[in-house]
């Protein structure tokens, strides 16, 4: 039976959810992360940093700061700018690129840019009174709004660029950390922040012959303009006689492949899983507009986004964009159907497939009065089917071969993957010189002297770039690039073998005096910045109470670290049904999912996460931490 869900978008429910499922187990592998290979050894070169000449030296530093801030990305820099906020200056950033940006500094592929409104995902809006351009910016303008920020924060000269931590190992005795770096720097801290970015360690497939294709070959995050030619913004010129494949169909090939289309002789996109592609639709931001906003709307608003995300009701909907349409359209029964606050959570998580469900009649669907009775969770399906439907239906009006636009459709829900949003990658595959390789879920096989195999067939081309993304799940040291070892000298990947174990995901017990941003066991937003503000904000909390109180360490509580690992594990139950129904990627450990072994985010929802976050700090007797 078919759900006339509006004029133009009708669906079976079942036969979708048959189709979600037979889509997912064709992905699913044994080896899960294990599929990749660690950038290191012979394939070290793909993280050279190709944004600074070669040779850069400077003496080693003995140098003692109050608090070392480990990264430059927007993580560190909003602790610099919150702890600055808090009368807290005794600072270091230390960060391995050679200027500050995090992800945008590295990821300058062509075509390069942020998919949530530069309204919500700038942070410090208001502080610095900048205002982005256009509603979704670009790489470029994000690099100078970093500095931007830099400067204003002063953060210039509290930096030490190029320069990587190799170890950071806690010093009882002295009751501070001590850091050594590649470049023969001693920096002892009292505290220090780990900031090195959730996606920081590009990862390459581990495929038969990798090590054997003697063309060119580069990871998106480390572009290599001198052979493309061009930059940020296109004009590939030296592609103009050069046969290309793109690895990977994710967020950054889809920015990428537009310019790689028009600039290369050939281009193959080799495809395991497509991506959702929705309509974009970029405009200029009215300057005026924002000035005219009264103090706090940054924060309303991304609030607000990130609400409707998580399926708390909002009055309004202040972004209307792609992202929140699927949510947007069931806050009209919502305000009616007046949910109690445990439905609202359920609603939020949750996802889960019931049996119950699967029984109902699909007449249920069709009447306002059965979308009241109908569970939260069902509704939400019905949403996310008819926006995927609508998705689906996109590749059938832009891509002019039918078989290829069959290929280009997701079938899986909106928020399995990384929804993008994006209004020429469909499109290039209309220019005859572009060809979509479907792997129908397998990947590529392998790769010869002379190019990729993929269905049997090899494919011959001059470059290989590979857009397949960044390690998450691994050993935090390895993603990290350093070690760190507390009391006693046990190390964070002894104590995190089987799982995380942390308090609030920012502290980590026998870890005293460290902080650890990141959304593990924290709140996890699509606009990623707003939980790194967090988790600046609650650090520059934390260290301005230990002043005020005169306290020189803090640790986690063990029975509060406990009890904030079974609240995760308790919590994460709740997404487990939605999550293992989803095709697997780095949002689903790979479509292994072990909410056992920790490894996740608050499951609640990143509002319900930072809500929790700010009562704590209202509540002003630190909790769960030891303060000496
Ligand atoms: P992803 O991990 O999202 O994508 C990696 C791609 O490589 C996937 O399509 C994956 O397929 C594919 N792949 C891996 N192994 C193989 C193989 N053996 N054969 C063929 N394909 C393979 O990385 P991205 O760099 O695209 O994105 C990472 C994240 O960065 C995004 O999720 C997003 O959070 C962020 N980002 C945001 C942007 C924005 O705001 N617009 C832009 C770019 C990135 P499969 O899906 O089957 O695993």
């Amino acid at each position: 039976m078919t759900a006339a869900v509006s004029e133009h978008i009708s669906f079976n429910p079942e036969k979708l959810r048959e189709k979600y499922r037979e889509e997912r187990d064709k992905r699913i592998r044994a080896d899960g992360n294990d599929q990749y290979i660690e950038v290191t050894g012979d394939f070290s070169h793909y993280i050279d940093d190709p944004h600074v000449e070669p040779g850069f030296e400077r003496d080693a530093l003995q140098t003692r700061v109050e608090v070392l801030i480990i990264g430059g990305g927007f993580g560190g820099m909003l602790a610099a700018a919150r702890l600055r906020d808090t009368g807290i200056n005794d600072l270091l950033i230390v960060e391995k690129g050679g200027g500050f940006g995090g992800t945008w500094y590295w990821n300058r592929y062509p075509g390069a840019s942020c998919d949530i409104e530069s309204l919500v995902y700038f942070p410090l809006l208001e502080e610095t009174g900048f205002v982005p351009k256009q509603r979704y910016t670009n790489a470029t303008e994000t690099l100078e709004y970093c500095q931007v920020i830099a400067e204003q924060y002063n953060l210039h000269n509290i930096a030490l660029m190029q320069t990587q931590i190799l170890s950071t190992d806690w010093s009882e005795e002295e009751g501070l950390w001590v850091a050594r770096t590649n470049r023969g720097d001693v920096i002892k801290a009292t505290f220090v922040i780990h900031s090195n970015g959730p996606l920081n360690r590009p990862k390459l497939p581990g495929i038969p012959g990798i090590d054997t294709y003697i063309g060119h070959t580069f990871h998106t995050s480390r572009w290599d303009y001198d052979y493309t030619g061009g930059g940020p913004f296109g004009g590939l010129d030296k592609l103009a006689d050069k046969r290309v494949a793109v690895i990977g169909t994710g967020a950054t090939a889809v920015q990428c492949v537009p310019h790689l289309a028009a600039g290369a002789k050939a281009l193959y996109v080799f495809q395991r899983t497509p991506s959702s592609i929705d309509v974009r639709n970029n405009t200029d931001i009215d300057a005026e507009w924002v000035k005219s906003q009264s103090p706090g709307w940054h924060h309303k608003r991304r609030t607000n986004f990130e609400s409707l995300l998580a399926g708390i009701p909002v009055k309004e909907d202040l972004v209307r964009d792609g992202w929140t349409e699927a949510f947007r359209d069931i806050f009209g029964e919502l305000r009616q159907y007046r949910p109690s606050g445990w439905r609202l959570l359920l609603w939020s998580l949750g996802w889960a497939f019931s049996s119950a469900r699967k029984e109902r009649g699909i007449k249920q669907y069709l009447t306002d009065k059965a979308m009241i009775k109908m569970g939260l969770q069902e509704k939400m399906e019905m949403a996310d089917f008819t926006k995927m439907e609508k998705v689906r239906a996109r590749a059938d009006s832009v891509v002019d071969n039918a078989q290829t636009a069959e290929s280009l459709k997701p079938y899986y829900r909106q928020f399995c993957k990384r929804p993008c949003f994006h209004d020429e990658y469909l499109q290039a595959f209309n220019n005859p010189n572009v060809t979509l390789v479907d792997t129908d879920g397998q990947g590529v096989e392998a790769f010869t002297e002379k190019g990729v195999v993929a269905n049997g067939k090899e494919y011959e081309v001059d470059c290989i770039v590979f857009a397949t993304g960044f390690e998450v799940g691994t050993d935090y040291s390895r993603r990290a690039g350093y070690t760190i070892s507390g009391v006693d000298g046990l190390t964070i990947s002894e104590k995190w073998a089987d799982g995380m174990a942390t308090f609030h995901g920012l502290h980590s017990r026998g870890f005293p005096n460290a902080f650890f941003f990141g959304p593990q066991q924290s709140g996890f937003t699509a606009t990623y910045t707003f939980a790194l503000d967090e988790n600046a904000m609650q650090t520059a909390y934390i260290l301005g109470e230990l002043k005020k109180r005169g306290a020189k360490r803090v640790d986690a509580a063990e029975k509060a670290e406990n009890a904030w690992i079974n609240t995760i594990k308790r919590v994460a139950r709740q997404t487990e049904e939605f999550q293992k129904s989803c095709t697997p990627g780095y949002y689903n450990n790979e479509g292994h999912v072990e909410f056992e072994s920790r490894n996740t985010f608050y499951g609640g929802g990143p509002i319900e996460f930072f809500n929790l976050m700010a009562k704590w700090r209202e509540a002003g007797n630190l909790k769960g931490l030891e303060i000496s």
